[in-house]
C-alpha cells in the first residue's frame, strides 16, 4: 500500500494492527474528523486472524450493549458499500439456531426472547420449519429450533478493503510493512512509537494487534491479558444439491457451526476444549499463514457433523482450515484506554463485532468515552493475576469451548482457577465452600458443599444451603468475607478538596464518619458508587466493588490536577474484611472482645479487630466462630442486597444510568459542585425517564435469572437487572430499570418464553429498618 512513502514525523493518532479492528478503527477516526489518522501494519492488510475468518455476523449478544455493536455493524456493511462503491460481501441469509437437548431448548428460548427485548427480529419454531429453512440437515433429533433473520456474513478481506477505502478518502494513510517495536511514553502518557521504519511522535495509539496485543501492550507497560487458541472449519468441495447461500446453521449442542462455502460445505466448531497456542511460537512474519490440520483434535466434532449432515459422509474434503484466534480469560474483548498509560486505547481479544468495536474505540478516542456503557468490555475488568501466561494458556481452551455452551445461571469456570486465594481460604475450604473465581479472587458462593452443584434453569440444588444462610443472617450471625472489596486510600493535604470535586456527597465530615457516595461523569452517568470513610484530616479509604478497584484507581488518577498533593493507593491486598450480619451479631462482636464498636452508629467506622490486618484473619475468625457466628456466601448475600433494593453496579447500575434513575438522590449533595452535576440537574427538573424498582414475582415457581423483559399492558416497558430468591419474603424477586410509569404497577416477566405476574415497587422489598437508616444516612450519621 503507502509501504515505500516516509512516515509522517507526527499523527494525531496511529492505529497498530490491519486486521478488521485497525481497519474499523481507521474508518470511524476519519469519519469523526480525525483527518491525519494512519494506521501501521508490520505485514499486510488482514494478514493476521482476519483474512480467514469465517465472518459471521450475529446480530444478538448476551448485552444491549454488545448487541447494539453488532447491529451497528450490520447496518454499517450495506451502507459501506454504497459509500465506498468496494463490496463488503454481505449476504444476509439469516440464522438457524436449533435444539437437541431441553436445556438448549430453554436457553434458545431466552435467546428469542432477549432478542426481542433488544429490538431483532427473532422467532420460536419448530423443527418442521426448521428442516424446511435447512433441508441439507438430519433433523431427526431436533426438538427446536430459533429464526434469526438479520444475521448474515461478509468477506472479511472485502469488508477491510470499504473501510479503507472510505477512511482515505477522508484523508487517513495506511503503512504496511511497518512493525511497531517500541511504545513512547512520558509521564504515562502516550508520546510516540518506534517502528522499524522510523519513529512517529502522536498522543493516541489504538492497539488493534489481535493475538499479538498481550507483548505489543508489554512494550507500554501494560497488561493486556489475551491469548490464541486454534479454531478449526472444515471446508468441502462443492455439493450436489446445495445451491446459492444458505442460512448459518448453529447446532450448539454438537459444538457446531455450518454454512455454504463456494458451493460446498463450511463446518466450524467451538468444540468443549480448544487448544492454547503460545504466540511466540507463531512469529512476527505469521502473515497469511495457518496451522497444521489436526484430525486427531476434530475427530469428535466430524462424528457430530456426519450425524448432521448426511451429505458430508460422500463430499470430497478441501481442508481442514486451522488458524489462530485470540481470547479473554472471560471471553469478552477489551475495548477502551489502558488503565496504565493514558493514550493507549486497546481493541484485543477480538473474536466478533469487528465494525461495531472499531466505531466504540474511535468514538472513545475522540470523545473521550464510549458512546455506550460498555463495562463487560472494559480492560480494567482483568487484575494483574490475568496477564500470567500459564494462566492465559489454561484458560482460553475452555473460554473457547464455552462459546456454545449452555449459559447455565452460575456456572463456574474449571480451569486457571486459585489465582489469588482470600487470606481466610484454608479455613473457608474446611467449611466446604463452593468457590466462585471474582475478579481472580476465589469467594465462597454457599457453604456445605457435598458435590458439585447440578447445572440447570431452575431451581439449584443449593437452594437450601442458600436459604440457611441468608435465615442465619439475619435471626443468628454470618460471616460474610468482603475481603475482595476494593479498598484505595486517599491522602495529602488536598485530599478533602481532591474528592470533594469528585463525589456527589459532602466529603467535608469529621474523622470517624462514613458514608456512601457516587462519582459521575459529565454525561450525569455513574461511573462509581463507594463507602467513604475518613479516617483523619488528610486520609480517606474508599470501598470500592471487587471488580471496580482498577477502574476507581484510573479515575481517580485521570482526574488529579498537577497542583493537587493526593497520593492514592491501592490497600486491598493488605486488608481481611468481614461483614458479621444478624440479629446476634452484636453479642458476637462482644464476646470476640470488639466492645468498642457496639455503640457505634449506622454509618461510623472506629478501627477495631474487625477488619484486620490479613495474617490476623484466621485468628479473628475462630474468635468470631466460637461466639456463633456462621459463614455465609455471595449467593446469600445477593438475594440480600436485592431484597433490600442495593443495586450492584455492571448490573443494576452503569456509566449510563444517572442517580436519579437509580433512586440514589439521597447520595446527592446539590450545595456542592460535582462533576456531572449540570445535566442531574436538568433531570432533577424533568424528571427521570427510566426508574430501577423492585419486581415482586406472585408465582413462588419462577426462576428469574435478570435480563428479562419487562411487559406492562402487552409491551416491553423495562428489564430486570438482577434476580434471585428472596428467602426472607419467601417468593423470587428481581430488580428491574422500567419506564417511569411503570415504576408501581402489575406487570409481567417473560422467563424463556413463559410470562409471570409480579408487581414493580419504587422501594426496597424487604427493608424493617430502612426507612430510619435511610434518613440517618441522608443526614450523614
Ligand atoms: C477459523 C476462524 C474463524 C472465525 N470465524 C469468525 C466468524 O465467523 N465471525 C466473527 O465475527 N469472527 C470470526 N473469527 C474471528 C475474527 O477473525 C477475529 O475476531 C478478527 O479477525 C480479529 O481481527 P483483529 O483485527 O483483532 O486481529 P488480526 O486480524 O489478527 O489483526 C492484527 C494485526 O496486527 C498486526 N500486528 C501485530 N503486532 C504488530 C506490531 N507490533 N506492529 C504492527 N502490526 C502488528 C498483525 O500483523 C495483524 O495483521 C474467526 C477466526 C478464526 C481463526
Amino acid at each position: 500500500m503507502t509501504s515505500g512513502r516516509p512516515l509522517p514525523a507526527h499523527a494525531s493518532v496511529v492505529v497498530v494492527g490491519g486486521g478488521v479492528m485497525g481497519c474499523s478503527t481507521l474508518y470511524h477516526l476519519a469519519k469523526l474528523g480525525v483527518s491525519d489518522a494512519i494506521l501501521v501494519e508490520r505485514n499486510q492488510l488482514t494478514s493476521g486472524t482476519t483474512w480467514h475468518s469465517a465472518a459471521q455476523v450475529r446480530a444478538l449478544r448476551s448485552t444491549r450493549s454488545m448487541t447494539e455493536l453488532a447491529r451497528y455493524s450490520i447496518s454499517l456493511y450495506p451502507e459501506l458499500e454504497q459509500e465506498t462503491g468496494q463490496a463488503t460481501g454481505w449476504i444476509n441469509k439469516g440464522s438457524l439456531s436449533i435444539a437437541t437437548t431441553p436445556d438448549r431448548l430453554v436457553h434458545i428460548e431466552r435467546q428469542v426472547v432477549l432478542a426481542k427485548m433488544f429490538g431483532l427480529t427473532a422467532s420460536s419454531i419448530s423443527p418442521a420449519d426448521a428442516k424446511d429453512i435447512w433441508p441439507h440437515m438430519n433433523a431427526g433429533d431436533v426438538i427446536g429450533a430459533a429464526w434469526s433473520p438479520d444475521d448474515g456474513r461478509v468477506s472479511p478481506s472485502d469488508l477491510c478493503a470499504a473501510l479503507i477505502k472510505g477512511a482515505k478518502s477522508r484523508g487517513a494513510k495506511v503503512f504496511e510493512e511497518t512493525g511497531v517495536i517500541g511504545i513512547l511514553t512520558e509521564g504515562g502518557r502516550i508520546a510516540g512509537l518506534e517502528t522499524t521504519r522510523g519513529t512517529i511522535r502522536t498522543d493516541a495509539i489504538a492497539l488493534c494487534t489481535g493475538l499479538w496485543s498481550r507483548d505489543a501492550a508489554a512494550m507500554a507497560g501494560v497488561d493486556v491479558p489475551v491469548w490464541p487458541c486454534e479454531h478449526f472449519y472444515l471446508l468441502t468441495k462443492p455439493i450436489e444439491g446445495l445451491n446459492g447461500n444458505v442460512p448459518t446453521l448453529s447446532d450448539h449442542d454438537s459444538h457446531l457451526y455450518i454454512r455454504d462455502d463456494s458451493g460446498g460445505l463450511l463446518v466450524g466448531s467451538f468444540e468443549p476444549m480448544g487448544k492454547a497456542i503460545a504466540p511466540e511460537t507463531l512469529g512476527e512474519d505469521f502473515a497469511f499463514q495457518l496451522l497444521p490440520e489436526d484430525w486427531d483434535h476434530f475427530e469428535p466434532m466430524m462424528i457430530n457433523a456426519l450425524h448432521r449432515l448426511p451429505a458430508l459422509e460422500t463430499a470430497e474434503v478441501k481442508t481442514l482450515l486451522n488458524g489462530p484466534e485470540s481470547f479473554t480469560p472471560d471471553g469478552t474483548f477489551l475495548l477502551g484506554e489502558a488503565t496504565e498509560t493514558r493514550g493507549l486505547f486497546l481493541g484485543c481479544g477480538m473474536n466478533s463485532v469487528g465494525g461495531g468495536a472499531g466505531m466504540a474505540l474511535a468514538h472513545n478516542i475522540v470523545h473521550g468515552h464510549m458512546p455506550m456503557d460498555l463495562g463487560e468490555a472494559d480492560p480494567a475488568r482483568f487484575p494483574g493475576c490475568w496477564n500470567d501466561a500459564d494462566a492465559l494458556a489454561e484458560r482460553v481452551p475452555e473460554v473457547l469451548g464455552r462459546h456454545y455452551e449452555i449459559t447455565y445461571p452460575s456456572r463456574q469456570w474449571t480451569t486457571a482457577r486459585d489465582l489469588r486465594p482470600l487470606p481466610l481460604n484454608a479455613v473457608w475450604r474446611s467449611e466446604r465452600a463452593h468457590f466462585g473465581q471474582v475478579h481472580g479472587w476465589e469467594r465462597p458462593l454457599y457453604f456445605g458443599k457435598t458435590s458439585e452443584p447440578t447445572l440447570g434453569f431452575g431451581k439449584p440444588d443449593w437452594f437450601g444451603a442458600v436459604a440457611d444462610e441468608a435465615v442465619q443472617a439475619h435471626t443468628g450471625a454470618a460471616l460474610f468475607d468482603q475481603s475482595t472489596l476494593g479498598k484505595i486510600d486517599v491522602t495529602g493535604p488536598d485530599a478533602e478538596r481532591f474528592l470533594d470535586r469528585l463525589c456527589t456527597g459532602d466529603l467535608r465530615r469529621p474523622p470517624g464518619s462514613a458514608w456512601f457516595t457516587l462519582m459521575l461523569n459529565p454525561r450525569g452517568g455513574i461511573e462509581h458508587d463507594m463507602t467513604v470513610m475518613r479516617l483523619d484530616d488528610e486520609s480517606y479509604r474508599l470501598s470500592v466493588g471487587t471488580g471496580a478497584v482498577k477502574r476507581a484507581i484510573a479515575w481517580l488518577n485521570r482526574h488529579q490536577a498537577e497542583n493537587e498533593r493526593v497520593e492514592i493507593a491501592d490497600a486491598t491486598a493488605g486488608y481481611a474484611t468481614l461483614a458479621l450480619a444478624g440479629a446476634k451479631a452484636p453479642q458476637a462482636a462482644e464476646m470476640a472482645g470488639a466492645t468498642d464498636i457496639l455503640d457505634l452508629k449506622y454509618f461510623r467506622h472506629r478501627e477495631t479487630e474487625i477488619t484486620c490486618v490479613a495474617n490476623r484473619a484466621i485468628d479473628l475468625y475462630a474468635t468470631l466462630a466460637g461466639a456463633g457466628a456462621r459463614p455465609a456466601g455471595l449467593f446469600a448475600q445477593t438475594a440480600m442486597r436485592i431484597e433490600k433494593r442495593f443495586l450492584a453496579y455492571g448490573h443494576d447500575i452503569d456509566s449510563d444510568t444517572d442517580p436519579l434513575t437509580a433512586g440514589l438522590a439521597f447520595a446527592l449533595t446539590w450545595d456542592t459542585d460535582f462533576v456531572g452535576r449540570d445535566v442531574l440537574e436538568q433531570i432533577r427538573d424533568t424528571g427521570p425517564a427510566k426508574s430501577v424498582v423492585t419486581v415482586l414475582f406472585d408465582d413462588t415457581d419462577a426462576w428469574p435469572l435478570g435480563n428479562e423483559p419487562v411487559y406492562r399492558d402487552g409491551r416491553i416497558v423495562g428489564q430486570t437487572t438482577s434476580a434471585a430468591f428472596g428467602h426472607r419474603i419467601g417468593k423470587p424477586i428481581a430488580l428491574a430499570v422500567v419506564e417511569r410509569a411503570a415504576a408501581e404497577t402489575a406487570v409481567e416477566i417473560d422467563i424463556a418464553g413463559s410470562r409471570h405476574s409480579a408487581r414493580t415497587q419504587p422501594g426496597a422489598a424487604f427493608d424493617p429498618a430502612g426507612s430510619r437508616m435511610r434518613k440517618l444516612m441522608e443526614a450523614g450519621g
